[in-house]
């Protein structure tokens, strides 16, 4: 039987808003349907219009205020209405923890279908703003063929050429006005996705919270930089005290990927220098470090607290970047192993456990799903594992390879609810047995082991979940999480 859809595109509709999805849209029902409404909190009534209707839910937008939430402010950003990046900004700040504490809770018991876990009240910023270590802009070609630097609008790859935002530190406005100013001068094309002509593509910007200094990558769209463009931008940045370093990174494939994999430093420094803590950290172009270094710290002490260690344990980071984490450990730990997919990483984190004096952390180059099994059947143990995996999560054969070489703890270092619950669930072992894709369950006890190995599959209690504000303003959130064998 066809459903019917109580509302039509352009209707006007009164409703009340009942939650907030992870985007930072507020959701409500009309008559029992679905609608997404940015900028609409949850507990305000609103007169919302109808922007899209499908299936089983549909987008509208906020017409009229009608009962406004006390949890509403003022967006106080420069780029506030045109950009969609801080989902987050029109509530208060304080307002937005318990938002992602919930978020997080939600996914737990949704996805991962985990009851009774008490989620800790996420850790926030005393001042939420100018947080950033790190910005990407696009460079495209306007439509009177000047240059635009800028960020995305919403939904579109329109650039929005606005103030410098809350998020970020106001020199990145004079470093964009400099490389505007050089591409004129010089007659730098700008890229352009229709064609895949023109030749600058993106800015990076790092800066050095230590140095007080930025470091730049200028994205192009060759494989070689000619000598003229070369000059052009030795020339316009050799005098400035700001800026320790240029980069050039090739990227000439046609996808929306920021960076290419080679880049070459053509000016200073090719490395930004920051620290965390007390250790002091290298980071090349192409190399991950977390974008809020304040909050940074918070989370890796969080791990660091929940790992326990006594100075006895052997301890491995998967997903371990520049070897931040790693140091962390190291110097509580008896030994630390890093594994990290990107090679110039790797790199930078054995010069970083060289700096810091640290020398009982190894490190090896490659997929975790791939190395660490293979570490493991080479005989590899660990009391304690640490894992940090970008936003989709582990592997199974990273959760497998865990359950079986069972470590008493397991710290999982999250920046998406979503696959940290899904992921957990499998750690708790409690699905059926059909679910699973080799293993099954065996004994009467509920026991599992591998089918690939025949190995015994710890299973592991969920004790501890705390987020951190990493991404504040945002609808993103951190989450640090306290496995224990059970
Ligand atoms: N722990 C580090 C990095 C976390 S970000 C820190 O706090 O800075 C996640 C890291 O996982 C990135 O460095 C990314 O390059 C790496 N990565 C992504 N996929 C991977 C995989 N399959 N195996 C190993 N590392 C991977």
């Amino acid at each position: 039987m066809k459903k019917i859809i109580p509302v039509m595109k352009n209707q006007d509709i009164i409703m009340t808003i009942q939650d907030i999805s992870a985007e930072g849209e507020g959701i409500g029902k009309y008559e029992g349907y679905t609608l997404f409404v940015p900028k609409a909190l949850p507990g305000e009534t609103i007169k919302a219009r109808v922007l899209k209707v499908k299936g089983n839910f549909g987008y509208a937008k906020v017409e009229e205020l009608l009962e406004p939430s006390a949890a509403r402010q003022e967006a106080d950003c420069p780029a506030g209405p045109l950009c969609g990046g801080c989902t987050l900004q029109h509530i208060k700040y304080e307002e937005t923890l318990k938002i992602k504490q919930k978020q997080i809770q939600d996914c737990l018991e949704r996805i991962g279908g985990l009851t009774g876990i008490e989620v800790m009240p996420v850790l926030g910023m005393a001042i939420p703003m100018h947080y950033r270590n790190k910005v990407q802009y696009p460079i495209r070609q306007g439509k009177n063929g000047a240059a635009q630097i800028g960020f995305f609008a919403p939904n579109s790859h329109r650039i929005i050429e606005a103030p410098t935002c809350c998020q970020q530190d106001p020199h990145t406005d004079l470093i964009l006005q400099t490389i505007r100013q050089m591409m004129a001068k010089h007659n730098i094309t700008a890229y352009q996705e229709e064609t895949g002509r023109g030749l600058f593509r993106h800015c990076v910007i790092r800066k050095s919270a230590l140095h007080k200094n930025f470091h730049l990558t200028l994205v192009i769209n060759a494989k070689s930089i000619s000598p003229n463009i070369k000059n052009a931008i030795i020339e316009t940045f050799a005098g400035d005290p700001q800026i320790s370093g240029v980069s050039i990174n090739f990227h000439t494939e046609k996808n929306n990927v920021i960076m290419g994999r080679q880049t070459e430093c053509i000016l200073g420094e090719q490395y930004v220098e920051d620290y965390i803590g007390k250790y002091k950290f290298l980071i090349s172009p192409n190399s991950f470090f977390q974008i809020n270094s304040a909050m940074t710290e918070v989370l890796y002490q969080k791990a660091l607290e929940y790992a326990s260690l006594t100075g006895r344990e052997r301890v491995f980071d998967l997903y371990c970047g520049i070897g931040t984490i790693s140091l962390f450990l190291a110097e509580k730990a008896k030994e630390v192993i890093g594994v990290e997919i990107v090679p110039e990483a790797i790199a930078d984190a054995r010069e970083n456990a060289k700096r810091n004096g640290i020398e009982n952390a190894e490190f090896y180059v490659g997929k975790a799903e791939e190395v660490f099994p293979k570490l493991y059947a080479e005989g590899r143990g660990a009391d304690v594992i640490v894992v940090d995996p970008p936003r989709k999560g582990l592997e199974p054969a990273v959760i497998e390879t865990i359950r079986q070489m069972q470590p008493e703890r397991v710290v999982y270092v999250s920046c998406n609810p979503a696959t940290l619950a899904r992921d957990l669930k499998l750690f708790v072992g409690e699905e059926k047995e059909e679910e699973r894709e080799g293993s099954v369950l065996t004994g009467s006890q509920g026991q599992e082991s591998s089918l690939a190995t025949g190995k015994k599959l710890a299973r592991y209690q969920v004790m501890k979940v705390q987020g951190v504000d990493m991404f504040a303003r945002g609808g993103h959130v951190e989450t640090v999480c306290l496995l224990v064998k059970v």
